[in-house]
């Protein structure tokens, strides 16, 4: 059944492709997503899958039934895309100005679907169910997947798979990893309140640029000084706003960051430290400050059992030249709160190709993929419903 398989998904690659093309030229935004759901629902439509749209907001989740019992195994794809300008120059870059899918969410739904069509193509001998979870705004937290957790579409489901295209790895490879293998990504903003006057008479004010300095600089030493050394830990200040003229001391600093921790006790620390490191940085100064911090998803952490159960699986995949335990990365993704509610994992799909100048890295004006990448990460999902058994 397996051979089967990858040859229908072979003989639909050209499709896959053509859907990747047509979504890339489309792109929407995280939240705002409406021609995409729609494309999606009525793809699974043709196939004859039970749809349902709407879930969770704006998600999509079809079911195709195999006509023998077994387990219920979902599949996720994402769908939103970012707010940047493109700049490929590929014929089929994106349609919407400042709007482009620059992480490869168009990839994971072409790839999703055309697995869905692949795997329909087996249903006489199809044990157990597929839910395909075609998942909105995966890009911008709170994010889509715990809505549609909350709107039931992981209600009597076993197990959930599902591959980020990875940009930065080369093509053939797959990446996999037992626990946490993303980080919690949370964001914080600080509005300093000084006392702005002019730039010759710095006595008579409360630079709101010095002691933003300060701030960014103090920050440095919360993973520095106060995490354990063995703990993983990023705070990164990413903007420091002060606008004003060469000759004018600023009243005012906006400072906006984010903080990677996978243990809940750093993230804790982290929190409560930056608090106090920005309260005490602007008291000295005499300034005002609001402080806020806001979390976002938490640490994506895979099942054992099933990581290397998926692991195994794609080590006889035709065309997977490399299977590597990585390193856990310090990015964001919400597939962590499916992984909260039910037993899974999440791996990587290596996508670069430096041969055709496909380096660019997720989240870049000029990102792209090696779409080969979508035909292996279908025939390593796709053989992982075949064989997984409960
Ligand atoms: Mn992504």
């Amino acid at each position: 059944m397996e051979q089967q398989l990858f040859e229908y998904l072979d003989s639909i690659y050209a499709e896959m492709v053509e859907i990747r093309r047509h979504l890339h030229q489309h792109p929407e935004l995280s939240f705002q997503e409406e021609k995409t759901p729609v494309y999606i629902a009525e793809y699974h439509e043709r196939l004859g899958h039970e749809v349902k749209t709407g879930v969770g907001g704006r998600g999509v989740t079809a079911v195709l039934k195999g006509a023998k019992p077994g387990p219920v195994i979902a599949l996720r794809a994402d769908f939103d895309a970012l707010p940047i300008k493109e700049e490929t120059g590929l014929p089929f870059q994106s349609k919407v100005d400042g709007v482009m899918h620059a992480c490869g969410h168009d990839g994971h739904t072409a790839t999703l679907l055309c697995l869905a069509k692949a795997l329909n193509s087996l249903q006489k001998e199809l044990s157990g169910s597929i839910v395909f979870i075609h998942q909105h705004a995966e890009e911008y937290a709170p994010g889509g997947a715990i809505d549609m957790i909350q709107d039931g579409c992981l209600d009597g489901v076993d197990v959930i798979f599902g591959t980020h295209l990875w940009a930065t790895e080369p093509f053939g490879k797959i990446q996999y990893h037992t626990g946490p293998i993303m980080a919690a990504a949370d964001r914080f903003e600080i509005n300093i309140l000084g006392k702005g006057g002019h730039g010759a008479m710095p006595h008579l004010t409360k630079d709101a640029v010095v002691i933003g300095s300060q701030l960014v600089s103090n920050i440095q030493q919360i993973v520095s000084r106060r995490v354990d050394p063995q703990e993983p830990a990023v705070v990164s200040v990413g903007s420091f706003e002060a606008p004003n003229a060469f000759n004018v001391i600023s009243d005012k600093a906006r400072l906006i960051g984010t903080v990677r921790t996978f243990s809940p006790e750093v993230r804790d620390l982290i929190e409560q430290e930056l608090e106090t490191v920005t309260k005490h940085t602007c008291a000295s100064a005499n300034a005002e400050v609001e402080f806020q911090y806001f979390r976002g998803y938490p640490p994506v952490v895979n099942h054992a059992e099933e990581t290397n159960f998926l692991a195994d699986c794609a080590a006889s995949v035709p065309g997977v030249s490399e299977i590597e335990n990585m390193k856990p990365q310090m990015g964001g993704e919400d597939f962590a709160y499916y992984l909260e509610h039910i037993k899974g994992t999440f791996f990587f799909t290596g996508a670069q190709n430096p041969e055709w100048e496909l380096t660019y890295p997720h989240h870049h004006p000029k990102f792209d993929i090696d779409e080969r990448a979508m035909l292996l990460a279908a025939k390593v999902m796709g053989k992982a419903v075949l064989q997984y058994k409960k």
